[in-house]
């Protein structure tokens, strides 16, 4: 099964660029149903409200049920003290099942780490460059799972692509997706140092084809079991094994029951 975990879906209203204007899906779902791509992972475009651009966001899901997946997303900063609530609506009311975060607007805080922790989400998020951050929450929430998308950079930043390269290899609870990554080298260093179970297939749709981004991932000419974890079975893992997160936190927990004093 191959799925897209980065898209971008509904409409943003900012107005300036692309990304938070509009983020259509007709041609999107042409291009990917002829490229084979059964499931796609969408998050709201950059929004002022994104309480009511999850809203947004579910109805499409629902509209195109079941070829979507919907992921939250929260500005860290100006939603500061009610994300527990508004992850709260979209995981229950609106069923969405992961969260994403732009660095551009905000980069995670403890607030926005422990909401997807309480909620067991994986969490997309955008350093937009700045790697050096992974370095400091993915050691802090060691049980809430990070996919960094574009190998750390959309712009190309190669200094951001070596490091998240070596983050994936250091923190089990680091993931990248492979969307927009143009030297294609820093893709095959990546499975080279961290193995196939620590990339994720994304075409940051609708604004790059995903047949395009796609075929990269055919090109890194892997055995088919690899292959299918980069397309689809390890972001499947991580957004449907909900269960084996609670129990890993539990077990967790208990072991922190039991420590001294
Ligand atoms: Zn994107």
């Amino acid at each position: 099964m191959i799925i897209d975990c980065h898209c971008h879906a509904g409409r943003g209203d900012v107005m300036t660029a692309p990304w938070n204007t509009d983020a259509p899906l007709e041609t999107y779902f042409r291009r990917a149903g002829y490229a084979g791509i059964e499931h796609t992972v969408v998050f709201p475009a950059f929004h002022t409200d994104y309480s009511e651009a999850n809203r947004e966001l579910a109805g499409i899901v629902a509209r195109w049920h079941p070829r979507l997946i919907g992921f939250a997303m929260v500005n860290a900063k100006s939603d500061a003290g009610r994300v527990h609530e508004m992850l709260h609506e979209a995981v229950i009311r609106l069923n969405l099942k992961g969260l994403k975060i732009h660095g551009f607007e905000a980069m995670p805080t403890r607030e926005v780490c422990e909401a997807a922790r309480a909620f067991n989400l994986p969490m997309i998020v955008d350093v937009a460059g700045k790697a050096h951050v992974i370095d400091m929450f993915a050691p802090q929430y060691p049980d809430v799972n990070f996919i960094i998308p574009h190998l750390g950079s959309f712009a190309d930043d190669w200094r951001a692509h070596e490091r998240v390269i070596e983050q994936l290899a250091r923190y089990p609870n680091v993931y990248s997706d492979t969307s927009g990554v143009r030297r294609f080298d820093y893709l095959v260093q990546a499975v080279r140092r961290a193995g196939a179970g620590k990339l994720i297939f994304g075409s940051d749709g609708p604004w790059l084809h995903p047949g395009l981004e796609l075929h990269k991932i055919k090109l890194l000419g892997l055995p088919p079991k690899e292959e299918a974890l980069i397309l689809g079975g390890n972001a499947y893992r991580l957004i449907f094994s909900r269960e084996a997160g609670r129990s890993r936190s539990f077990v967790q927990k208990r072991k922190r029951k039991h420590e001294p004093g």
